[in-house]
Formats: C-alpha cells, structure tokens, sequence
C-alpha cells in the first residue's frame, strides 16, 4: 500500500476535473480525496502501486476534454488506511494562482435533455454541467465555486442538489447547475421595457421576429440583437436604428447542416465552428439569397456562428432554422449591453426583450476568426477562449500587467511563463467602455491573485490605455514601461509562436505612434523583446485632415497622386470632389497633415484610386473590399516599387524607404486605360508581396536573419496572408503569423506583455 500526493495546474477548476478523477479513482480502486486549490488540484490517493500507476498515467494522458494540463507533481505521504474516495470543497485563501475556464457551449448531453420530452430539463433554457455551460462570464471570485458566481443567489432544488452531491452524476460539482424549479427564468419584456406575458416566451420571441421584428435576447456575455436573415427590409431597419452603415452583420444558423447550405466550410472551418469555443467564423457566402445583402453589405464573408446557449437552441427551433442576425446589442460603436440596467440603452432599436435574471459579471463579446492555409487565424479572441493562458516564451519574473492599446483593446496579466490575455474590451473611446476595462482589470487580478509590479503601455501619449497605466502607476508606485506600438505587435506574434531570438519584424497596420511622432504602420523591424531596430518603412504620405482622413480615403488617394507627380485630372471624377482644393492646400502648407508610413492607408488610397471607395464606414472597409476583388481575379503582374538607402534625415544608417511613387503612378495609369477595378486590386495585392519579399530578401542579406514575422491588422486579410507566407516560404524564409491572438491592437497586450518579460529577465 502507497499514499501519493499529486498536484495538478492549468486550465482545471470548473472543467469537472474533481468528478474525473472521483470516477478514475473508483476505477483504479484508490481511496483518499481530491480538492481545489486556488491554482491547481490536489489529490491524495492511496493503494497498489500498480493501480496508482495506471491512476497517473491515466490523468496525464487522458484528461477531461476542457482540462488543460500544464504540470503534475507527485510525492509520497505515508498511507492512512481510508476506506472511501471523497471530494473535499474548496479552499479560499485567494493568495495563489487560480485558473479560470472560458464559457463553454453546450454539450451533446445537455442538448439532447433539452429537447428530451422525458427530461425533467426539457425545454429549459438554462441547463449545464460540468462540461458545458457559463464560466468565465458568471465569476465574481476565486476559486470557482458557486458561492462566487452569479447563481450564488439561486438556491438548488433537492433534485439539482442530489446531482450535484452524486459523484456518478453528470451534474457532480457543476457550479451553475440549474432546472426550472429552482434555476434562472425567462422574462419577456415589450420595447418599452414593460413586462410581457406569455407561456412561451421563446416561441412569443421567436414569432416576433418571423413577423419582422427586431428583438434584443439577453445571452451568455451581453445583450445580441436579433432578426430574420432573409429580411431585408427588417435588416435594412436595424442598421437605421443602430447607426450602423455598412459594418457586417453576423448570422446564427441552427447547425452544421445549416451552414453548409449558407457557406463554403473547410474542415479546419468545421472543427472552429463545432468547438466548444464557438466563434463566429468568416466564411464565403454561398447562397447569397438565403441571407439579405444588408446583412453583409459589399461583403463576400459572412461571419457565421451555431448556437452555444440552450436558449438559442430552443430559438433556433422556435424559428424553424431560419438564419438571425445576431449582433452585439449596442447603439452604434459603444460596447455591448450585459447588464439589464443598462438595456434601456436598446429602447428605440428593440421591439421587444427577451431577458433573463441570470446576472451577466463579466461582459464577454462573441469572438471572430477566420481560417487561412488550413490554421486559424484569430480576428477577435474573446468568448469561449478568454482566459485560457498563453505561453509566455520568456518567463516573466515579476507580475506585469499589459495595457493594450485604444481600440480593439485586451489587456494581458503575466506571471512565470503564463500570460493571461483578457477578453475584448472593444475601443475604450467611451466612457462606459473604459469602465469596463477598470473593473475587468481588478477582477482579473483578483481571479488570477496578481498584482502588477510593472505596468506595460503603448508609446501613444493619449490613448486612454497610457493614461491609466501613467496614473495608476504613479498612485500605486510601480514601475512603468512604453512600447513602441509596432514593436509590441512584432513581439505579440514572436511570443505566441515560442519565439526567443532575432528576427524580420513585419507590422503592417493602420496606425501606431511611432518614435519619431508619425503614423507609423508600415515597418519592417529588425531585432527581438528587448529591442528593434525600424529596418525600412514605406514612404511618408501627409494625412489631409488626420482622422478624417481614415474615413475618406480619397484624401490618401489624392496626397499620393500628387506625391507620385501625377495630374490630378489623370484620376476620373469620382476621386474629385468639392474639397480637393482645399486639401491640395493642406499638403501644399502642411496643415494638419500628418506623415504616415500605414500600409492601412496605402490599401485606402488604392481603393478610391481604383474606383472601389472614397469613404469609409469602418476601418478596414476599403482593404476588405480591394481583398474581395482581388480574390476574384486571376494572376496579375504587380506594379513597380523602388526602394531608397536610406531616408527621413537619418543618414546611410537610417531605414530604407519603399517607394511606393513608382506604383502608384502605374495605378494612376491603369485608372486612365480603364483598367478594371478587380484588376487593380489583383495588382496591388501582388505589389504588396514583393513588397514584402523584396524587402525581407535586403534585410536578410544585410542581418543574415531567416525568420520573418507578420503583424498588424493588415495580415487579417487572408489573401495577402496565405500568398506573403508562400512567397517568404519559397525564399526560404521561416515565416510565423498569428494563430492565437488577432494581428490587429487585440495581440498588443500579449506583445507588451513579452518585451515586458524579457527586458525583466
Ligand atoms: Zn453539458
Ligand atoms: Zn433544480
Ligand atoms: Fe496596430
């Protein structure tokens, strides 16, 4: 007879890790007991050797399906002589690590209860277990327990309470357990927030809706908004109502079957959209008649999703499988409502509420991905993959805690080896917004027992991000750290990928603060965490207006055509507008025209060149559609670059300048010989591989670096993605990307976060 102590972290508290090992002991015939710990589980089993043997080997190679297993230790204790296996509840002394588990959709097992008239769950829209359910976004403190979630107030009913306490039960330890007697409920409320009654409120809601209504449903991390799909009208009113122009709509359909008739799916598109994480995924449109234009304007992608709650099964159901939009509840580009106190916020863009008293803690947007080459590329990581941790390649000695930067923000905690990338905090340009992100900071630290010795921001003086790093530090007395925006999104993807050494930093992006006050975006970096070296950059370009100049790209179009020494005539009618003349004397008198090196801006300028656009709805609009044309085209050759020594007044030791003239005067031709627009984005696309391959290839020759990363929010496109890689590949580069983290400001806390770590170290 053995006793061993074994300890077990990673991802193990609220995944039924205790039941496991309860049934895993049972089979190996141990007795002795298992317990959370904050951060980790400890088990003590006692028995055969051979039996505890077969127990380890076991829990190593087996574990529950949403465990994550980072370490096991084990040592001997002298045996006990129990005579029972028992799990023992939780300790809460709040000062060690703990790991949080993301929300995760519901299982097969609960699914088929929910639709099981037999059932004593049936049709109840609030069902889970101990592998499924809320997680992330109902925890108010740690360790996970249900005392500190948000169904601490519901008390369980004798039959929840008898599962919950069954070791053999499904249900054993699952800490939102909930049925109908005695879990959350329904409530149906009109627009005006007046209560509804009805004995259905799913199928009310759901025939609402079939009647072209728009409803606001309370869900997992905040409020959606939800219409028919095929509606356009119905459509058409929601982005009227939600100040929404033109930015895409994603769609919930029923399940797989039903997202094979709506778009084309991969395997590695399968697996994403089945995941127990499940994302909306970018996927090409099919059908577009089954979905409304407006849906996804201009768009040849459709961000798809399948239902991950029991209620949206029951509502996909009760709408017989007809695609819902399915869109964070907001009014324009303020974050997604998840508190019922604030869904008056939907009054005038809802017609009715379908809500429930489950409280919402953690607000926790829907995360988006798309898939290039076979492999994930993440667009937004947030619900169903916040908090899980990251590796951190280079460990961090001290708690740090990361900013982020201004829009797109996470914020990321590293302890060790382990980073803990938050959620999507969205653009912190409100108020509300910012809030969210001071209060998700401290619950983290909490959940995480952190405290932050150092405090890592963006180079930027005025995002919102550097200000409360600058403040907090100087309150609390920790150190502070600035890194250079396209710096951090280099290290961002050099860390997810285990990267500790030189390389070819590529950050294409929209923009960053750069060293020398201009809008950096279009840099080649040459170093690794502890510093870079800015190895060349595109041209500047002056920014008539600044920010105005983001949402008119013909502004770009014209400060390059005059850069490039072309007529403005040369360009058809669509570039000019009444305001030429006097942005012509913004650049001519560099009035608020700021230099930018942005690739963002170059996509910008060669969409209203080419026809395609001259304003903007949304960031990155322009850059989709120039993707989309070009992905429609065949070959086509690229236009001519030229590249200077060295540039912007730094002498033989400056960066190398990519001009980008010589290009865009071939476009400017191409516009004049009535070249098709399609054509001209092919073109580009190819342009900006050789951009890259050219450069890289010089840098390569001069650093003898092999390695290439690319980051920025200009690599979400998956064209440029999947044809930079084969290029590099072919030259025999080794060329990482994103796969983890976004490339766009959603990886910078994860960047910040390692340069923070290795300058520690
Ligand atoms: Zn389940
Ligand atoms: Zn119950
Ligand atoms: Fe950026």
């Amino acid at each position: 007879m053995e006793r061993r102590a074994i300890v077990v972290t990673g991802v193990v508290q609220g995944v039924g890790f205790r039941p496991f090992v309860y049934h895993l002991a049972d089979r190996f015939q141990l007795h002795g007991s298992v317990k959370n710990q904050s951060g980790s589980v400890l088990i003590e089993v006692e028995g055969e050797p051979s039996s505890l043997e077969g127990f380890l080997a076991e829990l190593t190679d087996r574990p529950p399906p949403l465990a994550q297993i980072d370490r096991l230790s084990w040592e001997p204790r002298a045996p006990r002589g129990e005579s029972r296996f028992q799990i023992e509840s939780s300790e809460a002394d709040g000062a060690s690590p703990v790991f949080i588990s993301p929300d995760v959709a519901t299982c097969p097992e609960c699914l088929a209860e929910v639709f099981d008239t037999g059932d004593r769950r049936f049709g109840y829209p609030f069902l889970n277990c101990t592998n499924c359910g809320p997680r992330l976004t109902i925890i108010t403190g740690a360790p996970y327990d249900r005392r500190r979630t948000t169904m601490a107030t519901f008390a369980m009913c004798a039959a929840c309470r008898a599962e919950y306490d069954d070791p053999a039960d499904r249900r054993f330890h699952a800490q939102p357990t909930a049925c109908a007697d005695c879990g959350p409920r329904l409530r149906l409320l009109d627009g005006a927030g007046m209560p509804l009654s009805s004995p259905d409120p799913i199928a009310f809601f759901g025939e609402a809706l079939e009647k072209g209504e728009i409803g606001a449903l309370k869900g997992l991390g905040g409020y959606h908004l939800a219409c028919m799909a095929r509606d356009s009208s119905t459509v058409a009113e929601l982005r009227r109502r939600k100040h929404r122009d033109e930015k895409p709509f994603a769609v919930m359909v029923a399940d797989l079957e039903a997202a094979e008739r709506l778009v084309e799916i991969g395997p590695a598109e399968r697996s994403l959209l089945l995941s127990a994480a499940r994302p909306i995924v970018l996927l090409r449109a099919l059908r577009p008649d089954v979905v409304a234009e407006e849906v996804a304007p201009g768009n040849p992608w459709l961000g798809v999703m399948l239902p991950y709650t029991p209620l949206h099964h029951l509502l996909m159901r009760a709408v017989e499988g007809v695609p819902l939009v399915m869109t964070s509840g907001n009014r324009s580009d303020e974050p997604i409502v998840h508190r019922e106190s604030d869904a008056g916020t939907l009054a005038g863009i809802a017609d009715l509420f379908l809500v429930h008293d489950r409280p919402i803690h953690v607000r926790c947007d829907d995360s988006v991905t798309r898939v290039v080459d076979g492999v994930e590329l993440p667009v937004r990581r947030s619900r169903g993959y916040a908090p899980s941790p990251i590796a951190l390649p280079v460990a961090c000695p001290r708690p740090v805690l990361a900013v982020g930067g201004q829009l797109k923000v996470t914020f990321a905690l590293g302890r060790g080896r382990q980073a803990f990338v938050s959620h999507h905090m969205g653009d912190l340009d409100h108020y509300n917004a910012f809030q969210s992100f001071e209060n998700d900071v401290e619950l983290y630290q909490r959940l995480f027992a952190i405290r932050p010795e150092l405090l890592v921001h963006d180079l930027h003086p005025d995002y919102v991000t550097t200000r409360y790093a600058q403040e907090r530090a100087a309150r609390e007395g920790t150190q502070l750290l600035a890194v250079q925006h396209h710096h951090a999104h280099v290290a961002s993807c050099m860390a997810e990928n285990g990267l500790d050494e030189p390389v070819i930093g590529v950050a294409f992006d929209g923009s960053g603060f750069g060293d020398d006050g201009a809008i950096w975006g279009g840099e080649f970096l040459v170093g690794d965490y502890r510093g870079v070296r800015r190895a060349a950059h595109l041209r500047y370009i002056r920014m008539a207006g600044g920010d105005r100049a983001v949402r008119e790209p013909w502004r770009l179009a014209l400060a390059h055509l005059r850069d490039a020494g072309k007529e403005i005539n040369d360009i058809k009618a669509h570039a000019l507008h009444a305001d030429v003349r006097v942005v012509l004397r913004m650049l001519e008198r560099n009035i608020n025209a700021p230099f930018t090196s942005s690739v963002g801006r170059l996509f910008d300028a060669v969409a209203s060149l080419a026809g395609v656009r001259d304003r903007v709805s949304f960031e990155g609009q322009a850059a989709i559609e120039l993707e989309a044309l070009a992905t429609a085209q065949p070959e086509g050759e690229a236009y001519p670059l030229d590249f200077e020594p060295s540039g912007g007044g730094g002498g033989m030791d400056g960066p190398m300048v990519i001009d980008t003239r010589p290009m865009i005067r071939a476009v400017a031709d191409d516009v004049a010989n009535h070249v098709s627009s399609g054509l001209i984005a092919r073109r580009f696309h190819s342009t900006m591989v050789d951009l890259v391959a050219l450069t890289c290839g010089r840098l390569r020759d001069a650093t003898q670096i092999e390695t290439v990363v690319l980051s920025g929010g200009v690599f979400l496109n998956a064209l440029l993605t999947h044809e930079v890689c084969a290029r590099l590949g072919r030259e025999e580069f080794r060329v990482y990307r994103h796969r983890l983290v976004p490339p766009n400001d959603g990886g910078l806390s994860l960047g910040q976060l390692a340069v923070a770590a290795a300058l520690l170290s």
